[in-house]
This record gives C-alpha cells, structure tokens and sequence, in this order.
C-alpha cells in the first residue's frame, strides 16, 4: 500500500512570523494524522528557522529547487548536499514555475533529479501539460516525454526512490482544478507507463496531484485510486485549508 502525501508548496510566501505560525499550528494536526506524511516546501532561506522548528515533530520539509553542483562558483544557487545539511528530505524539481520562469528543459530537469537523489535527498519530479497541449488531447504524450528524460538519464529504479507530481499546468494557480477523473485517468497513465519499464517501481511510486488543490475538493481527488497525495500550493499557507487536506488524506 502506498502511503498518502500532502505536500504543501509555498513557493515566494513567508516572513519569519507567518513560517513559525504555519508550522506551530500544523504540528498537532500531523500527529493527528500519522498514518498520512505531511511535508513543507519553504523558500531556501527558512529552512534553518524550519529546521528548528519541526525538531521532534513529524512534519517533513523541502526545498522547492535545487542545482545540480554541490559547491563551487555558482552564485545564487542552492546545493542539494546543502539542503541536506539542513534537514531536506525532499527538493522539487521540475515545477512548471521552474520550466516556464527559468526556462528549466527536460534535460536540466533529469540532471537536477540526479544531483537531488545522490544528494540522499527525494526528488519530487513535477510533471504536467499546458493548456493548449491538453486541448490538443496531448497529455499522455507529454507526461511520457517528462517522465522519458529522466528515466534516460537516471534509470527506471531511481523512480521508486522519488515521488512523481502530475500538475496540470492550466489548473496550477488558477481555481480550476482537474476533476478527480480526468486527474485519476493521468495518475493511471503515468503509472501504466512506468510499469512497461518496471511494474514494481510503477506500484510503489507515489503520484501526488497539483492544482488547487483544496479543502473542498481534496477528498474526492485522494479517493482515486492512484492519487497517493497532493502538492498543494495557495490552500498550503494557511493552517486551517492545509489541516483541512491532511485529515482529508488521513
Ligand atoms: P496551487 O499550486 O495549489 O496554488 O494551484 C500548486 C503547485 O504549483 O504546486
């Protein structure tokens, strides 16, 4: 059995009060909900603030990116063995924000999930189509092409070591949410595909969804069959909508 994730992503969000409130008031619900893993995505500069903070609970973090080098002339950049340092479990990798702002390709992508994972850190790879492209009846083409460039690159076996977010990249920040069928339909093709490499790893992987994802709709997406969580960004910065998605996974 999988275990469900909720993912909280809280991308350029935060000030030193709001952090400590947000993780103070999320402990008791993640101790509540034990048989759910509960993880935060801060802004890089938190994380030592995080680090102290979650100390003794069970509530995971990560970081939202990371860089392929671990150390050298790279200014700005955050090193994955650094992330580690301060108590990362996971680092995304691959968000769409990353992809479209940073013009991230699928190759630079597949490089950062192999400097994450040797790192010991879990790469959350973040997969999903544009609009035009799920207009165009392309989402399962795409996803296979995500996927593609990073099995090439690390192996099918370092997917059982990661988690796989599917975020439709028209319902990221948007309102609109796939419904848990459409949603469900992609999770079920993602993990076919993977299983014509591996069936064990395609099994054992986690598929979060992503994209407003809220305390309204979240029960009915993590009742799909191979939805084991969500990366959930707006509804992820206030205690009582993300609560409200972790007992929902519960
Ligand atoms: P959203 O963001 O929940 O605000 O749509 C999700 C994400 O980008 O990870």
């Amino acid at each position: 059995m999988r275990q469900h994730l909720i993912m909280g992503n809280w991308k350029l969000n935060g000030t030193k009060a709001s952090v400590e409130a947000l993780v103070e008031g999320l402990k008791a619900p993640v101790a509540a909900a034990a048989n759910v893993e509960v993880a935060v995505c801060a802004p890089v500069i938190f994380l030592g603030q995080v680090e102290q903070l979650t100390a003794g609970s069970a509530l995971k973090y990560g970081s939202q990116d990371a860089d392929v080098h671990t150390s050298g002339a790279f200014t700005g950049e955050n090193s994955p063995v650094m992330l580690k340092e301060f108590g990362c479990k996971y680092a995304l990798v691959g968000h769409s924000e990353r992809r479209t702002l940073h013009a991230e390709t699928d190759a630079v992508v597949a490089a950062k999930f192999v400097a994450i994972q040797a790192a010991d850190l879990v790469p959350v790879l973040c997969i999903g189509e544009t609009l035009e492209q799920f207009e165009a009846n392309q989402t399962n083409a795409v996803v296979e092409a995500q996927l593609k460039a990073v099995i090439d690159v690390a192996g099918i076996e370092a997917l059982a070591k990661s988690v796989i977010a599917y975020e439709p990249v028209w319902a990221i920040g948007t309102g609109k949410t796939a419904t848990p069928e459409i949603a469900q339909a992609v999770h079920a093709h993602i993990r076919a595909y993977l299983a014509g490499f591996n069936a064990d790893v395609a099994a054992k992987v986690q598929v979060l969804y992503g994209g407003s994802m809220n305390a309204a709709n979240a029960a009915d997406l993590l009742a799909q069959a191979d939805i084991d969580g969500g990366l959930i960004g707006g509804a992820s910065l206030k205690v009582a909508d993300f609560t409200a998605i972790i007992e929902a996974a519960a």
